[in-house]
């Protein structure tokens, strides 16, 4: 089935300078520093002798991924991948990394984004013979590729890759290559970082901190590289970037506070949101207590800013997850009650400011909003770090349809009332991009509708609803 895989993951990928038995367990902890990105599928590829192997698993990386590592093997180049997707079952076809044999050889590739135009390229391919593997876009690169007769392999993979348009982060095993991609609008962040052994690349710079890798540069948007035994032997732009626009979502929701994303502390950018949300803060509540994890950054800010105290109101149950990521609306529903639970003692007869990064289909603010009524609280009044989300976003992170997003249709006093709060409080589009140090570097469609790809593909979209 074609469709729009929607899809939020973190890549990772190591090249050594000698084969050497760390680099399985570098890429464990790769993958489980970016385990935020990604709960439903986890896996690595791996370069031993002269074939690539593949292990992938469904759930956590910490979980029984852990048990079937080959620890005994001596290797030195290989990529993982951590997966979440909204589309199709939460099975294993789809889980990366995705390994190919075709006329250039093996090659495993790991993918964060989402391609518009892939449904188009898809059809195109089936059309003229392409049998496809799995449901993912990411496997239309290795049938661009595949196709794609009398150039080497570096020239057929950017002439394949100039034909996707959309938000991409890709990490390639080729040969004994290590291939490290970024589209030409930097949707999607990817790092790199060096330790004495070689080098790594991930997602976020929180996954370069755990294995003891300095960080150099974030890959540049249009920007290729390719490695080889710990070194990057090439690296050169194959597309021009007349306009970047990075996923702005990332820092106000989807990478972790630990890491620098975009030149941007994650942490720090998120105290600045708060502190402006604060600056929009009309009434005068007893305490700001935080979402739990999502919002602690910006509640602090807030906090600090409107000089009112900070509490922990809310404590989160660590074993649950991320709430939202989970397919499905009752699982999603049902992970609210079970995260979250008050601390009674400081709501009880309070007035509560609460902030969390976003809401998006409301589910998880009415749930708090009656939580917290139930332990006693006077007033809530919800505070969000982002502005109301009223587009989908086709660009990698999973944004409802339009029709389920309940700032498309709603004032903030409407979704006051639906959600049960005292007020809702969104932060203003303006007051966001003065958080950032290059704000006309970034993707704000979901708040604004403003796409950076014009095309038609966007309109017909296909979602499953799940
Ligand atoms: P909802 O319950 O549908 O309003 O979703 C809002 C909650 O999900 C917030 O607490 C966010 O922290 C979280 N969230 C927002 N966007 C995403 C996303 N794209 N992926 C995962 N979680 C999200």
């Amino acid at each position: 089935m074609t469709g729009n895989l929607k899809e939020e993951c973190g890549i990772f990928g190591v090249s050594l300078k000698k084969p050497s038995f760390d680099l399985i367990k570098e890429l464990y902890l790769g993958l489980f520093a970016l385990q935020h990105r990604g709960q439903e599928s986890c896996g690595i590829a791996f370069k031993n002798k002269d074939s690539i192997e593949l292990l992938i698993r469904q759930g956590l990386v910490s979980a029984n991924f852990f048990k079937s590592l080959p620890l005994d093997l001596q290797i030195s180049t290989g990529i993982g991948h951590v997966r979440y997707s909204t589309f199709g079952a939460s099975n294993l076809v789809n889980a990366q990394p995705f390994v190919f044999n075709c006329n250039k050889g093996e090659i495993a590739i790991a993918h964060n984004g989402n391609i518009p135009n892939a449904e188009r390229l898809r059809g195109e391919l089936i059309e003229t013979g392409s049998i496809f593997k799995t449901t993912s876009d990411s496997e239309i690169l290795i049938h661009l590729l595949a196709r794609i007769q009398k150039q080497n392999f570096e020239e057929s993979l950017i002439n394949s890759l100039v034909q996707l348009n959309g938000a991409y982060s890709f990490l390639l095993l080729y040969k004994d290559y290590l291939i490290a991609i970024r589209d030409k609008f930097g949707f999607r962040p990817l790092c790199y970082g060096k330790t004495n052994e070689g080098i790594v690349f991930a997602s976020e710079t929180n996954a370069l901190d755990l294995v003891g890798a300095k960080y150099i540069a974030e890959v540049e948007p249009g920007e290729i590289l390719f490695c080889r035994n710990g070194e990057i032997e090439e690296k050169f732009k194959f597309a021009k970037s007349d306009k970047i626009t990075q996923c702005v979502f990332e820092l106000i929701y989807f990478a972790r506070p630990d890491s620098t994303v975009f030149g941007e502390s994650v942490h720090e950018i998120r105290i600045k949101m708060g502190e402006k949300l604060a600056s929009e803060c009309k009434i005068k509540p007893d305490i700001v207590i935080p979402v739990p994890d999502s919002g602690n950054s910006a509640a602090l800010g807030f906090s600090r800013a409107a000089g009112i105290p900070f509490e922990f109101g809310l404590i989160r149950n660590h074993y649950t997850g991320r709430t939202f990521i989970k397919p499905g609306q009752d699982k999603r529903i049902e992970s609210v009650r079970i995260k979250l639970n008050p601390v009674k003692s400081i709501i009880n007869n309070r007035s509560v400011a609460v902030i969390d990064d976003s809401l998006v289909r409301g589910t998880t603010a009415s749930k708090i909003v009656k939580i917290l009524k139930d332990a006693g609280a006077k007033e809530v009044h919800m505070f969000l770090s982002s502005p109301g989300i009223k587009h989908s976003c086709f660009f990698g992170i999973d944004t409802p349809t339009v029709e389920e997003l309940i700032s498309a249709k709603n004032t903030p006093e409407e979704i006051a009332k639906i959600i049960g709060a005292d007020s809702v409080t969104f932060i203003k589009i303006e007051n966001l991009k003065s958080c950032l140090k290059k704000p006309d570097k970034y993707c704000y469609a979901c708040f604004d509708g403003n796409y950076s790809i014009k095309t038609n593909t966007l309109k017909n979209q296909t979602y499953i609803k799940f």
